[in-house]
């Protein structure tokens, strides 16, 4: 499992807004669960980025925070197309001139963990693993089932 750094509003609309590409300045060879951690830094700018907008993005959602890992997904694949300046079909999110990190089985945790992050793809402690996996197992609260 790794984990990736993104400023807000941009992490919470992965989190919440189903945004599926995280524009980022590398490629990596890493596929697999990433934990999307909200940077300490935002992007203000953005917030009154109309895709942003439509994302839901509000600042008094508790996903909305700072300096936490606010959701959890699989890294699919890379397109690099747009890095080098070419089209692709990523979609509205993706940026030219960056390498679009392509995002499936996003699931928002249902409340942030507070964590230090570190810029682009860094590894998770077992302590910050061991509260997401947690915090997204099934519950037994349906014996019934
Ligand atoms: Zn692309």
């Amino acid at each position: 499992m790794q984990a990736i750094s993104i400023q807000q509003p941009w992490a919470f609309a992965i989190a919440r807004g189903g945004r599926a590409i995280s524009n980022q300045a590398v490629p990596t060879a890493y596929r697999g669960p990433l934990i999307i951690h909200a940077s300490m830094r935002v992007d203000l700018k953005a917030c009154d980025s109309p895709l942003v907008r439509a994302a839901g993005w509000d600042p008094r959602d508790p996903l909305a925070t700072i300096g936490a890992a606010i959701a959890m997904a699989e890294l699919d694949d890379v397109c690099s197309a747009g890095a080098q300046g070419g089209p692709c079909d990523c979609g509205p999110w993706a940026e030219a001139g960056a390498h679009h990190w392509q995002l499936t089985s996003v699931r928002a945790l249902p409340r942030p963990i507070v964590a230090l992050g570190r810029p682009s793809l860094w590894e998770p402690s077992p302590t910050l693993m061991a509260k997401v996996q947690t915090m997204l197992a099934p519950t037994s609260s349906n014996p019934a089932s």
